[in-house]
């Protein structure tokens, strides 16, 4: 695995940008499973890659136990912060989650890092209701949580 890379990510596409991002390179295709692809991964508001390692191993390993898998031409953006988690709110101007949300024409899902602080089921249901959207390319809520609840399977 190459070694992560640190960089200012400068997303134009969510007309979001913090001075200090960090992009996580990993294999696209894990070994344990010849299915499953990973997404990218940005990691926002920390000042070391450490700050946020947890948070981005807790993703990983949820992740790859979904039956289902992220593109691997997504990025998964991870607000590693409560104040960056805020600060990406209000730029995105959403108000209705404190959890993740996603741009499926941008082919981008943000994270409040903060729910890794809970229970794995419950941050375990974020990430396959946010894929659950992109796999029926849908905003409906309830097609969400019936293909999350399938893959969590
Ligand atoms: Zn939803």
């Amino acid at each position: 695995m190459p070694a992560t890379r640190v960089l200012c990510f400068v997303s134009l596409l969510l007309l979001f940008c913090t001075s200090a991002a960090f992009s996580a390179d990993i294999p696209s295709k894990p070994s344990h499973s010849s299915e499953a692809t990973f997404p990218k991964f940005s990691l926002y508001g920390a000042k070391t890659l450490a700050e946020c390692a947890p948070i981005l191993a807790a993703a990983r390993s949820t992740l790859a136990s979904l039956r289902s898998s992220y593109p691997a031409d997504w990025t998964i953006d991870i607000a590693c912060t409560d104040m960056e988690w805020q600060r990406i709110l209000q730029m995105a101007d959403q108000h209705k989650t404190n959890t993740a949300f996603s741009r499926l024409e941008k082919r981008h899902t943000i994270i409040n890092g903060a729910i890794f602080r809970k229970f794995r089921s419950s941050y375990r249901r974020t990430l396959s209701h946010e894929l659950g959207h992109i796999l029926c390319n849908c905003a409906s809520e309830r097609v969400a949580e019936e293909l999350a609840a399938k893959m969590e399977q």
